[in-house]
């Protein structure tokens, strides 16, 4: 699993950072998202989905090349 930001559509709102602060923190210059850990390990993979679709604008997508890993279920 690999996590993109697409930090033209990121809104600053921090929902990602509040979720999952482990992966994700916020630019002191304008809040947009910082990835801290953009393959976190696996045992991350339910809250790293959470903290995705909890995104309010949508700028944070993932990659999961790994067939098995993406049919984890969702908590
Ligand atoms: S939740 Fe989305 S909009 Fe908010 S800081 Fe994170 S990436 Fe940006």
């Amino acid at each position: 699993m690999k996590i993109k930001a697409d930090l033209e559509r990121c809104v600053g709102a921090g929902m990602c950072a509040l979720t999952l602060p482990q992966v994700f923190d916020q630019s002191e210059d304008d809040g947009t998202v910082e990835i801290l850990d953009p393959e976190p390990p696996a045992e991350l993979a339910a809250a790293v989905r959470r903290a995705v679709q909890l995104c309010p604008s949508g700028a944070l997508s993932l990659d999961t090349t790994d067939a098995a890993e993406s049919a984890e279920p969702i908590e």
